[in-house]
């Protein structure tokens, strides 16, 4: 059951994340192209050997250790990790349109510091 990365890293984005994956399964990194323009990092779901070590290296407590402990306003962002792959432009191009969907579906959370925004998840 894979990492997901959820909505405190819009906004945050800062890839501490990436830094500590030891399989290289977070994407895009700062070196690749979509970087500069992506809303959020994505945790391969396939890739993703479950080693935890990203969850403490997060500063805004963005990842959650499985899909099942992901909260149920996260669904969107669920589903853009599962769909982006690093260089497909289509992939991407879905996964974004799945972030923008969240974002223009919870105002309310978009409203809260990325830092807090993970404690307004149970709210
Ligand atoms: S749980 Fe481990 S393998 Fe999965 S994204 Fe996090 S650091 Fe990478
Ligand atoms: S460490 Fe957290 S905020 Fe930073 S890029 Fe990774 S998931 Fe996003």
């Amino acid at each position: 059951m894979p990492f997901v990365i959820t909505d405190p890293c819009i906004g945050t984005k800062d890839a501490a994340c990436v830094d500590v994956c030891p399989v290289d399964c977070i994407h895009p990194r700062k070196d690749e192209p979509e970087f500069e323009t992506a809303s959020t990092l994505y945790i391969h779901p396939e890739e993703c050997i479950d080693c935890g070590a990203c969850v403490p290296a997060c500063p805004v407590a963005a990842i959650y250790d499985s899909v099942d402990s992901t909260p149920a306003s996260q669904q969107a962002l669920i589903e853009a990790n599962a769909i982006y792959r690093p260089g497909d432009a289509e992939s991407f191009a879905q996964a974004e349109a799945l972030v923008k969907s969240h974002i223009e579906a919870h105002p309310e959370l978009m409203d809260v510091d990325p830092a807090e925004r993970a404690a307004a998840h149970a709210e």
